[in-house]
């Protein structure tokens, strides 16, 4: 792929960098996307109907297992170039803050030291009645509790029709706001409110680009648009910007 000459120009002039990551950017890891088909045992489940408050009420066990499932997934995988690449990036620009939807913890795995978990991590356990971090629950149950109040315990993720954490969208806006250059990366541009970060940021004068295996609703509104894996993609634009 040839990275366009008026991107890598953007990139050598940009003060702030905001990037916000999707499952797409965790793909070649291999960690399966919410659009592909799920696998395996749980092919007949739609993923819309597990991470919802309603089914975690419904069937906590269920709900449960397919968590255990997908945190088995992540710990066994690693980062994959695409994610080692936005570390390079941000060593090549004055500031770079990675907004992600990912749960996965990838990027920080990765080394990248900027990232707002816009979705919660897979890995936490939280109260469902609290709503409190817990660290040191037995795990071996079922439905774990919260040795505090007895609560059942759930994933620390945010589900379908949950608010995003205040901090996350506070840090979020944040990173949006002052930004020059907005890279949207391996996500449908779907799920709200992270969609919206891009029209914040392009009504406030960032240039946007995208990189993605396939066309978004956002695809039409980008200054630039890189059609490929991000893991192949961003090493090449990291590797065309290194090169003075
Ligand atoms: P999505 O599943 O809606 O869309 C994935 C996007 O990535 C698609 O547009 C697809 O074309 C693109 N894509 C797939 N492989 C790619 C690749 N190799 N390179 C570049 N693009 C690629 O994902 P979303 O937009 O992140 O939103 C879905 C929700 O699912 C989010 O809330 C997220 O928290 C959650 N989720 C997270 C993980 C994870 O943490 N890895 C995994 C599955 C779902």
């Amino acid at each position: 792929m040839t990275i366009p000459e008026g991107l890598l120009t953007a990139l050598r002039d940009s003060q702030r960098v905001c990037v916000l990551t999707g499952s797409g950017v965790s793909a070649e890891s291999g960690v399966p996307t919410f659009r592909e088909a799920q696998t395996g045992l749980w092919e007949q489940y739609d993923p819309h109907e597990l991470a919802t408050p309603e089914a975690f009420e419904r069937d906590p066990a269920l709900v449960w297992r397919w968590y255990r499932w997908r945190r088995d997934i992540v710990a066994g995988v690693e980062p994959n170039p695409g994610h080692h690449a936005l570390v390079r990036l941000a060593s090549l620009v004055p500031a770079l803050t990675i907004v992600t939807q990912n749960v996965d913890g990838l990027h920080q795995r990765a080394g990248s030291s900027n990232v707002i978990e816009f979705h919660g991590n897979l890995f936490e356990d939280r109260c469902f009645v609290e709503g409190c971090l817990v660290d040191d629950a037995d795990m071996s149950v079922e439905v774990p509790v919260c040795p505090g109040c007895g609560g059942m315990l759930r994933p620390g993720v945010v589900w379908f029709g949950e608010s995003i954490p205040e901090s996350a969208t506070h840090e979020a806006a944040s990173a949006v706001s002052g930004c020059d250059l907005f890279f949207s990366i391996g996500t449908s541009a779907l799920v709200w409110p992270a969609a919206g970060l891009a029209d914040a940021a392009r009504q406030q004068g960032a240039s946007v680009v995208e990189i993605n295996l396939d066309a978004t609703p956002l695809s039409s509104h980008t200054s630039f648009r890189l059609q490929g894996k991000s893991g192949e993609v961003l090493p090449e634009l990291v590797d065309c910007l290194a090169v003075k």
